[in-house]
């Protein structure tokens, strides 16, 4: 079956018999995602978490986080 990315509106061919295609059809999962956002935003979380921690131990060192950010 034919499913569309909800952020790069890519349409990608899913096995209709996989579990991907039957959470989608059973709307356990209402949006799809091809790889490559599936990626990049499993990036971002992980970046987010990193300075999630990060702001932990210096909540107020802001000077220091963004050029951590940058490098
Ligand atoms: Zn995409």
């Amino acid at each position: 079956m034919q499913v569309q990315c909800i952020l790069c509106d890519q349409v990608d061919n899913i096995d209709k018999n996989s579990l991907l295609a039957k959470r989608l059809l059973n709307r356990r999962i209402g949006t799809y995602l091809c790889t490559t956002c599936h990626h990049r935003i499993a990036e971002k979380t992980q970046k987010r978490h990193e300075t999630g921690k990060f702001k932990l131990y210096h909540p107020e060192d802001n000077n220091f986080q963004c050029s951590n950010e940058s490098s």
